[in-house]
């Protein structure tokens, strides 16, 4: 995948591109490959970065340990701030900006790279789900016996009523 050099964003129309991709990350298992497009917006001391990525991964079932396949469809977008040493700005920023992008935690050199494919294996990483279950109703390997009825109360009286059956009268 692409590597942009992030200083030639500003020489690019409206000081976006776009990247599209359609291949398998070296360092993520998937079925299919990562397929998808991501869009970087040079807004001078920070960078806008939307994406749409969509890959099939094979999960193992929390329960049943059984394979099966996850389609992961994520929209993800992320505020990079561009860092040149003037970190002072970045209270300053962060006051201002912080209730309109939520999380602007990730720097990057201003004069530096953005590596498409390292950015895209990260995302697809957060979207992973934790609890992986091939189904919601899974059972497990060992399904819990089906809980037995309680043993009817009446038949403790049954046996009472045959044995003062059997008694005389
Ligand atoms: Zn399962």
């Amino acid at each position: 995948m692409n590597t942009l050099y992030i200083p030639h964003l500003l020489k690019a129309r409206d000081r976006t591109q776009r990247v599209e991709f359609d291949e398998f990350l070296p360092d993520l298992e998937t079925l299919t490959p990562a397929r998808g497009w991501v869009k970087l917006s040079h807004q001078g001391n920070y960078l806008d970065v939307s994406a749409k990525i969509e890959t099939i991964i094979t999960l193992s079932c929390n329960r049943c340990l059984a394979n099966y396949n996850h389609r992961l469809v994520i929209k993800p977008t992320e505020l990079i701030w561009l860092s040149d040493g003037a970190v002072a700005d970045l209270d300053g920023l962060m006051e201002q900006d912080l209730t309109v992008t939520s999380d602007l935690i990730e720097t990057l050199p201003s004069q530096g790279h953005f590596v498409v494919g390292e950015w895209v294996y990260q995302q697809l990483c957060l979207a992973i789900p934790q609890k992986q279950l091939c189904r919601p109703d899974c059972a497990g390997i060992n399904p819990a016996p089906a809980p037995q009825p309680e043993q009817k109360v009446d038949q403790r009286w049954a046996s009472l009523q045959s044995l003062r059956d059997r008694l005389p009268q």
